[in-house]
């Protein structure tokens, strides 16, 4: 089979989600390491609206998205990994993953076991991909560690949950409503702080008898950057991996020494999957967590890839829980 031309989301200029439009692209031949893939399923995530805004900018025009999950239909000289008909998902650059078929590299294309589906592999490669970094390559944790974890309802939040609860490590979650809390310690957070009607720093430092946590996994960015750094213990690891609230602002390496020698960094996931085999790996980890059932991709929004704006909205609204797929 060969798709010839896919609906694909693109902008002309920086903005808000009425910048988002649909145009009918050509489809061509997969080159040199290059797949052609058809998409079941898009995931939604929030660095797409840090790229259609323009924090991380991108030459325009351009397609959006670095998610799915679909049907290889080709591939090019050199690709061994995966051949036409193989299901796959993949959370990788170029943007471009909102449309219905595209040719792109295949290095960071993962076949997809058969026992998870199109949507859930849409829903979790750029998300729990994420999450094995933070958790298995960013700083040594161990059972009975504790770590504070922001948004933690979101669609990176719940599969951190579920993956701490599997690896025995202590989450602290924040969340910016009741319900959200919940959702949070229903999957496997062990406490969960509103971090709108309450001082996290404060709480993090009773629920820790005073010690401060392992780590921060922080993606708030410029509303929790402080109080992040304020719930450490001594030699505590802070990472802060994104900006939903805003970029933090410039840091005065000093104020690290003062709060009790920590250590800060800022890793991306493309940074770690940049490896193919390294990339391969980290999935085969991600799948197995899914396979045996420890951690459940929760959608709990899909929209036809033609709302890819209400999809946005919502995302920038803090209106989602979960995560979002657009559907081709
Ligand atoms: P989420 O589903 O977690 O949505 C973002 C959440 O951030 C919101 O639901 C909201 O939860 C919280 N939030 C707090 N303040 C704001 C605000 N002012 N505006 C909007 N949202 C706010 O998104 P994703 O799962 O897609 O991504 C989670 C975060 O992880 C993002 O910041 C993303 O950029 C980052 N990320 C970073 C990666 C990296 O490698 N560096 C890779 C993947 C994701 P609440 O209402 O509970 O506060």
């Amino acid at each position: 089979m060969h798709t010839k031309t896919a609906q694909t989301v693109v902008i002309d200029a920086f903005g808000g989600s009425d910048k988002l439009r649909l145009e009918d692209r050509p489809v061509g031949d997969p080159g040199p390491g290059e797949i052609r893939i058809r998409h079941e399923a898009c995931g939604l995530n929030f660095i797409d609206v840090y790229q259609r805004t323009g924090l991380y900018p991108l030459p325009l025009p351009t397609a959006l998205g670095m998610e799915a999950a679909g049907i290889v239909e080709a591939v090019g000289d050199g690709v061994t990994h995966l051949k036409p008909g193989d299901r796959a998902a993949y959370a990788s650059a170029p943007p471009g993953a909102y449309c219905s078929a595209r040719v792109m590299p295949a290095a960071q294309v993962c076949p997809l076991p058969d026992a998870i589906g199109f949507e859930e592999g849409a829903a979790m490669m750029l998300k729990g991909l994420t999450v094995q970094y933070l958790f298995q390559r960013t700083v040594p944790l161990k059972r009975g560690d504790t770590v504070l974890f922001h948004a933690a309802a979101g669609g990176v939040g719940l599969i951190a949950c579920q993956w701490a609860r599997d690896e025995g490590i202590t989450l602290i979650a924040t969340a910016g409503s009741d319900e959200k809390c919940q959702l949070a310690l229903d999957h496997g957070a062990t406490h969960a702080i509103n971090y709108r009607t309450e001082d996290f720093a404060a709480r993090v430092r009773d629920l820790t008898d005073g010690r401060g946590v392992d780590a921060v996994m922080d993606s708030v960015g410029k509303d929790t950057f402080e109080g992040s750094l304020n719930s450490l213990r001594p030699l505590g690891m802070m990472i802060t991996f994104g900006n939903a609230s805003g970029k933090v602002p410039p840091v005065d390496v000093g104020m690290l020494a003062a709060k009790g020698s920590l250590q800060l960094t800022r890793p991306t996931l493309f940074t770690h999957t940049s490896d193919h085999a390294t990339c391969q790996k980290m999935a085969a980890n991600l799948f197995d967590k899914v396979t045996r059932g420890a951690v459940k991709i929760r959608i709990d929004q899909r929209f036809p890839l033609a709302e890819v704006a209400a999809a946005h909205d919502a995302l920038e609204t803090r209106k989602t829980t979960g995560a979002t797929i657009l559907m081709p």
